[in-house]
This record gives structure tokens, sequence and C-alpha cells, in this order.
């Protein structure tokens, strides 16, 4: 078979959490939870099984969840996105981001991309037929940004979308309101579509508000915004996400989703609509996620690796320079065999490997399997 994905091989994450499991190592790779999703989410959901609803809900989702979707972002980034046409329930933000690409990437399009990237980005935009440009983001004191006048200098007459990631996954970095400005800025007068992964939107720290690219009228008119329960409400293996785009970016959405998936389970879309009636989890979120942070990097703070700011997301990096020459990837499986903690190479996140010498932890985990993990780690 001629492969659509020839470089493609199994994603770093599967790889380190089996290499985790066969080492007895703490799993500090793959970002999910060790903890469990709060009991009355579970029973919202089993309420909606036994209520009988059991059967395909509308195409583009179950209306109650859509319309609560729709609320929660009118309440926090202060944009009306229109419930019926312009909200649509996924599998996942995995799926949500290759609808989005699939229905609008042509054979030929070009992708701006911002690295370190989410895995999946490339292989999408490789399975639609486009080419991905890549743009390094810049590391300097105050942590990864976006280097602008790069992504600007990427433009080309073929580009037809731009994907953003904030909170950014790997590196903790958050889009600031200047940094959507500067992306305005770029896509002005042109006809050049945004896809924000906004995953982490609910894992903001020290007070700061995450810039939703729904929040500027703007950038909403071309974007699709994607966002994932999974991380929101503690429930990775649920898989159920939204994509938020204007309506006529939601019609072409909606073509290649009926065909994609169709739709998504029924039940847990249910439990989702009456669990987010109360807005206190996902407000609370970023102190219960901001002091697992603290706990950790107070933890780090006395070996050698060097800790970079993280501003959002469940992630840490650390630069483990003055521990090791290793490669990252050497440097992650050694962590894992020898030391006993997994973790992810940031390397495996650029479509050419890059050496920086840089690692991320996953913090979303129970005090006690961060405890473990700093006590193998303190002899670093
Ligand atoms: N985007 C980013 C940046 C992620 O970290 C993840 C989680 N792995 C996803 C998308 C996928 O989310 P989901 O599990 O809802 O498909
Ligand atoms: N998003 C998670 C991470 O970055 C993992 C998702 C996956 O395993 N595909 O670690």
């Amino acid at each position: 078979l001629l492969s659509r994905l020839p470089n493609v091989g199994t994603t770093i994450f599967s790889v380190m959490s089996a290499l985790a499991a066969e080492k007895g190592a703490v799993n500090l790779g793959q970002g999910f939870p060790d903890f469990d999703c709060d009991p009355a989410l579970v029973d919202a959901v089993a309420a909606a099984m036994r209520a009988g609803l059991n059967q395909y809900p509308l195409m583009p989702g179950v209306p109650a969840l859509r319309q609560a979707i729709a609320a929660k972002v009118e309440a926090l980034y202060g944009h009306a996105y229109d419930a019926g046409s312009e909200i649509t329930v996924t599998a996942g933000a995995t799926q949500a981001l290759l609808t989005a690409i699939l229905c609008c990437v042509h054979a030929g399009d070009e992708v701006i991309v911002i690295e370190p990237a989410y895995d999946s980005y490339l292989p999408a935009i490789e399975l639609a037929g486009g080419s991905a440009v890549t743009v390094q983001m810049a590391l300097g004191a105050d942590g990864y940004y976006v280097p602008w006048a790069q992504v600007a200098a990427a433009v080309t007459a073929k580009t037809r979308l731009i994907m953003v990631n904030t909170p950014h996954n790997p590196t903790g970095s958050i889009l600031r309101a200047a940094d959507l400005e500067a992306l305005a800025d770029i896509v002005r007068g042109t006809d050049i579509l945004v896809l924000s992964d906004e995953v982490y939107e609910h894992m903001v720290y020290d007070g700061v508000r995450h810039e939703s690219l729904s929040r500027h009228a703007e950038l909403a008119r071309r974007a699709f915004i994607v966002s994932s329960f999974g991380k929101t409400y503690h429930v990775t293996g649920w898989k159920v996400g939204y994509v938020a785009a204007p309506a006529a970016l939601t019609a072409e959405f909606r073509k290649v989703h009926q065909f994609n998936v169709f739709t998504v389970n029924t039940p847990m879309q249910h439990g989702l609509a009456a669990y987010m009636a109360d807005p206190a989890p996902y407000c609370q979120l970023p102190a219960f996620y901001q002091r697992k942070r603290d706990l950790f990097r107070d933890g780090l703070k006395h070996t050698r690796f060097r800790l970079l700011p993280a501003d959002g997301t469940y992630f840490q990096c650390v630069d483990y320079s003055a521990i090791s020459s290793l490669a990252e990837n050497d440097f992650a499986q050694w962590l894992t065999a020898e030391v006993g903690v997994a973790a992810i190479p940031v390397s495996a996140f650029y479509r050419k490997p890059r050496e920086s010498g840089i690692v991320r932890f996953c913090f979303a985990k129970k005090d006690e399997t961060l405890g473990a993990a700093l006590a193998r780690l303190a002899t670093l």
C-alpha cells in the first residue's frame, strides 16, 4: 500500500506511555490526569443513558449542549455564537482539527504552523493535500513566544490557513492581546483563515486571562476555534469537543463532519450539557492546576533542571542541559528507564527534530504522583 502518511510512526505519547508502563516509571509523559472526574458528571451521563437518550443526536450535536457552549463562550469571551449555525460538537479536539483542515485546505494550499506544534497538525494537513509551512517559536528570557514578523514573512499567495494554539502544548506559553493584534495585522485584507486550538483555555495561571480568538471580533470572523471537554473536565477518554466558527465556515465544516463521524455520542452530550449549567468546575480549574504547577516547580528547584515559564496548560518544560548532553529523545528514554520518570522530548513537536535540551512533564497528576516523581528527580 502506498502510504498517505509515509513519514508518520506511532505518536510519541503512546511510545512514552508504553515505555513508562514497561519500566514501572511514574508517567509524567502523555498529557492526561491520573485522577478521576467529578462523580456528578458521571451521574449526569448515566442519567441520560437511563432516560433512553441513546440514539443518534442531531448531526451538529445535541442542541442543549450547543446552547450551553454558546452561553459559556459569550459569558467568558463576549462573543455570541449562534448555537444553531455556529457551534458543532466533535469527537474530541483531534477530530475538530482534522475536519476543519479538510474542509478548507485544498491540494497545494499552504498552512502556516508554528512549531513546536501538537503532533496531529502536520499529518492532518498532509491528508488534506496541503503543505505545511513551519515557523519556529523563539525562546527568550520570558519563555517561548511567536515571532510574528517571521509568520508574516511566511505568508504567500497560497496561504490558506494559519494555525495557532493557546495555551500552548508543549511550551505552556500563552498568546497575549498584542499577539492577537499581530495576527490580525497579518491576515487583514487577505482571505486567510485561522484555526485556533484552545483546548487548554481553562488552564491559565497567575491571574492572566485566556485570550480566546473569539474575543477579537476581526479574527473571530475568520476563525475556527476548537476546544475539548477532555481537558476541562478531566475526561480525556471521552473524546468530546467542539468547534465554534462563523456560519459560513460552520456550514463547510459540517459538510465534512457528517461524513467523517456524522455525529458524537448522545448520552455524553446530554450529561455534559447538564453539568455545564454550573460554571464552578471550569472557573476553579486555574487555581486547581496552579497549585499543582507550583508544587511541581518547587520540587524541581533544588535540581539541576532549569524551569521554563509555565503560564498555561498542564505542562512544565525543563532544560536539562546541566544534567546531560543526550539528545532529547535519548534523555527522555533514559529518564524513564533509569530514573523512573517519563517525560516527552520537545523535539517530537517539530517536523525536523530540533535539539534544545528540553523535555516536557505533565503535572495533571495526584499530589502523591507528583511527590513520587519529585523524589526520583531530586537526585538529578
Ligand atoms: N490539541 C492539543 C494542543 C492537545 O494537547 C490535545 C490533547 N492531546 C488535543 C488537541 C486533542 O484533544 P482531544 O483529546 O479532545 O482530541
Ligand atoms: N494531548 C496529550 C499530550 O500532549 C496526549 C494526547 C494523545 O495521547 N494523543 O500529551
